[in-house]
């Protein structure tokens, strides 16, 4: 039992200095050493303290959300959107008194509420109307950035924010390219709120704490000295906090916010200024729904409320039907907006959006704003019906999950997008040939497949609008050009289903077409951004037949992808090196252009092929894999040494 509870000291102490505060001092491995023997006595022993680390992995899913209600009530915060509703709301303060202010960025993401009671934690909620929340946690215990074990021993409630890095949520999109999350917000909460705890941990979401709740023995004297007690008691806090005297710091401070916020890793819509004088606070009190003592500022609306006038089913390449929202224009971040997206026909239900609807539209990073769900009071209207044939080809439509399938290959949306694709910036960046064009030139001219556009000629845009000599001469250059490109573009460029650039990167490490075309499903799944599905996806699209025939076809028409020549001679010819850990001297993106400048090649996964692996700090499994498989491992040192730095 002691060295139970002294392992369980240890390992929270290392998580603490790596979750917490991004700074830890021994290598994963010793962290996972002692780990395994912690849950090796737990096993023996049949007892979990209540502190221990292994209560944070992913339990079983849960069968639906336990109420409950909360020691004291959470309330949400009065908005202002310009200086003059804040400086209002000074002038309110200041009739009580001259305080201090305290401004923090405002996160976007799900509130949270934790509660410790006789120094341990026990429960997780989320805020729900204030007064009764959901019980998540089995979710919040997939979260590292919080202590399971506190020394102030009364019962605690702390809030907090559950965010998604944006690097994460990027990240995770691309390790998941078939279904990817929209955004960080929509990802946090849809991640806390699973009934499986494994999903909550597979997003990896963290929590920002901000205020104290509740407290048995009484409230701290300050929103200053809150944040101390957080941070000493071992809860992430987020290091950007001001303490202002007077308006026009305040303002200052949020000024700064609103420039550093689209620069920071976490999604945040404003700022929020607090009274810093517990004293104030109690005086002013609060309303029936806020505290008269806190006011969030909120930047330009990303957000904003119509109606839903009508629905379209638009085609995409892979022939997934995506619902279209003609709605109500209205202002949303300075441009109007007539149209919305939503994912697929599921996401239409689910958010309860029906024709005639009213509707919560939110700007994202696509270019049109995606419906974020009904607002409630909006009920009625008439629901969506689920398409039983393409509207556009009129084919059956087949349902695969909550998404809808047009169920004809040569169905012409779905090939105007396979082609639109093919020709963009990323795949074979056939300059100037835009979705109109293609759709003139299968409509009119019968283009159905990527090779098609190698038998172009100047006879072939005769008649057809628009086009004049210097524009074909350009259009059929640009297209003898995407002769050549890198392999890793021709592979996204195909559309093979789930892979993305990165995925395409991995695959042309095997050099060609028909290397690839040969791999087994096991060295599929070694690589590192290939999933299983993808996988699949990949042995299905070189089984068929028309892909095997469309490809014998664009090698004839001499599409010829390349490999990068590897010099001759340099430091790293003939090496195909992984990078792994973090190195002191250079970042990694450097580090493989140095390599690659000196005739290596750099690979993202540890397989056979690989002669090299260069570790630096906090080197992880590539180096365990490495080890095991008996290739060379060298440190930072002789890399520099090879690179002629040292
Ligand atoms: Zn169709």
């Amino acid at each position: 039992m002691e060295r139970m509870q002294e392992l369980c000291e240890i390992l929270n102490r290392w998580a603490y200095e790596y979750y917490v505060l991004d700074d830890p001092s021994v290598p994963d491995r010793e962290y996972d050493k002692l780990y395994d023997e912690l849950r090796e006595l737990e096993r023996e022993t049949g007892v979990v303290l209540p502190e221990s680390p292994t209560r944070r992995v992913g339990g079983e899913p849960i069968k639906g959300f336990a109420r409950h209600t909360h020691i004291s009530r959470l309330y949400s915060l009065d908005k202002a959107v310009t200086e003059d509703e804040l400086s209002a709301f000074f002038t309110r303060v200041e009739k009580h008194g001259s305080p201090t202010y305290t401004v923090e960025y405002k996160f976007d993401g799900l509130t949270v509420c934790l509660t410790y009671e006789d120094g341990n934690f026990v429960r997780a909620t989320t805020r729900g109307n204030g007064v009764e929340g959901e019980d998540v946690t089995a979710q919040v215990l997939t979260v590292k950035s919080f202590p399971l074990k506190i020394s102030y021993r009364g019962t605690l409630e702390v809030r907090g924010e559950a965010v998604i890095r944006l690097s994460v949520l990027e990240k995770y999109n691309r390790e998941h390219p078939e279904e990817p999350l929209k955004n960080a917000r929509n990802a946090a909460a849809g991640a806390i709120r699973n009934l499986d705890p494994k999903v909550t941990a597979a997003r990896n979401p963290e929590i920002l704490f901000y205020d104290i709740n509740y407290m048995s023995e009484g409230p701290v004297p300050s929103q200053e000295e809150g944040m101390a007690f957080l941070r000493r008691e071992g809860f992430k806090t987020y290091p950007y906090f001001k303490l202002c005297g007077t308006f026009d710091e305040v303002m200052a401070a949020i000024d700064e916010i609103e420039i550093e916020r689209k620069r920071i890793d976490v999604l945040t819509d404003g700022a929020v200024v607090k009274v810093n004088e517990e004293r104030i606070r109690g005086e002013m009190g609060y309303t029936d729904k806020f505290p008269r003592w806190a006011i969030a500022f909120k930047f330009e609306a990303e957000e904003a409320e119509t109606t839903v006038r009508r629905i379209l089913w638009q085609v995409g390449r892979t022939g997934k039907l995506t619902p279209l929202a003609e709605v109500d224009p209205v202002e949303l971040a300075g441009a109007t907006v007539r149209r919305a997206t939503l994912n697929n026909f599921g996401d239409l239900t689910r958010k309860r959006v029906k024709v005639g609807s009213g509707v919560l539209i939110r700007r994202s990073n696509e270019v049109i704003p995606e419906i974020l769900g009904a607002v409630s009071g909006t009920e009625g209207g008439e629901p969506v019906e689920k398409p039983a044939f393409c509207p556009a080809c009129g084919s059956p439509v087949a349902e695969v999950g909550a998404n809808l399938f047009c169920t004809n290959e040569k169905c012409p949306p779905r090939i105007v997008q396979k082609l639109t694709h093919y020709c963009s910036k990323n795949a074979m960046d056939v300059e100037g040939m835009s979705e109109q064009t293609i759709g003139l030139l299968c409509s009119k001219r019968g283009v159905e497949r990527f090779s098609d556009l190698y038998r172009l000629t100047e006879e072939s845009f005769a008649g057809l609008e628009g086009f004049k000599e210097k524009k074909i001469s350009n259009l059929l250059s640009a297209i003898e050009k995407s002769k050549h490109v890198p392999l890793e573009r021709f592979l996204y460029a195909i559309g093979i289903g789930g892979i993305g650039r990165v995925a395409a990167r991995d695959l042309a490490e095997f050099g060609s077409v028909e290397a690839i075309s040969a791999l087994t499903f096991e060295d599929l799944v070694a690589l590192e951004n290939v999933g299983e599905i993808t996988a699949n996806a990949i042995l299905g699209y070189f089984a068929d037949e028309e892909n095997r025939a469309e490809l014998a076809r664009l090698k004839e028409a001499g599409v010829t992808p390349f490999v990068k020549e590897r010099k001759a001679g340099g430091a790293f010819f003939g090496e195909t090196v992984v990078l792994t850990g973090t190195l002191s001297s250079m970042s990694r993106p450097e580090a493989q252009r140095l390599i690659e400048e000196a005739g290596g090649l750099c690979a993202s996964s540890v397989s056979g092929k690989v002669t090299l692996v260069i570790a630096g700090e906090k080197a992880g499994s590539k180096l365990d894999k490495a080890q095991k498989l008996g290739i060379p491992v060298v440190g930072e040192e002789e890399l520099l040494r090879r690179l002629g730095r040292k």
